[in-house]
């Protein structure tokens, strides 16, 4: 189980690991976060199916899981919340893992100890992996969209008009095309759920007790949509 703070490319990295399944599992915390990471299968429904499936890693049957971004946790890149450095692995190595700033060591993160147990590049897929998707939350996608906080009336409202017309997250996040999109909610709306399916995005991990940032809107876009908010 990859868990929030890894993805598959994060495993894919050690062999050791090319002869299990791995699988993504949402934790259920709190309702609104359940299926925030999951599995897809092509199966019957029934445990038999499901384990076999896992078992025999076969990618008719188990077609890919969803992933949560892990650079949106606290802990992913190196770094120092206090003196504002936030380093990739890579430069941490350059510093010899000493804050630049205050001369002391860095807190390291989860992709350090990932590149420390690695014996291949960044990017490789062994040959028998199962895919994987990565998501972002529907009701986040709205609120950057219109320019307000997630836990927003405004927000909820269209939340739940897109799942009553296409009834389920998934469909939303993975499979409505644009033009049904287009013709059920805002075009700002649609354009961030397009971008978030493809990736389209910009990252700025998290470090040292300091949550990432994923954003679908460049900083230019998101002032905009900002001063639209009155319309909607
Ligand atoms: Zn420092």
């Amino acid at each position: 189980e990859t868990g929030l703070s890894s993805d598959p490319p994060m495993s894919w990295r050690n062999p050791a690991l090319d002869e299990i399944t791995l699988i993504s599992c949402s934790d259920a915390h709190s309702p609104e976060n359940l299926g925030r990471e999951a599995n897809a299968f092509n199966t019957d429904l029934s445990y038999q199916a499901i384990i076999e499936a896992i078992k025999l890693k076969d990618p008719e049957k188990f077609l890919y899981t969803i992933e949560f971004y892990p650079q949106e946790g606290k802990y992913h890149y190196d770094g120092h919340r206090n003196c504002g450095i936030s380093l990739s692995p890579k430069e941490t190595k350059k510093y010899n893992g000493i804050c630049p700033v205050c001369g002391r060591l860095l807190t390291i993160g989860v992709l350090n100890r990932v590149e420390e147990l690695a014996d291949r590049e960044e990017g490789f897929v062994p040959e028998n992996a199962i895919s994987y998707k990565s998501l972002i939350l529907l009701r986040e996608i709205i609120a950057e969209a219109l320019g307000v906080e997630s836990a927003t009336k405004g927000v909820q409202k269209e939340y739940k008009n897109l799942i009553e017309n296409f009834d389920s997250e998934f469909n939303v996040l993975l499979k409505a095309s644009r033009g049904d999109l287009e013709k059920i909610t805002f075009p700002e709306i649609a354009e961030g759920i397009l971008r978030a399916r493809e990736g389209k995005l910009f990252i700025e991990p998290g470090y040292d007790g300091v949550y990432g940032k994923i954003r679908i809107f460049s900083k230019g876009e998101q002032r905009k949509l900002s001063r639209q908010e009155t319309l909607f």
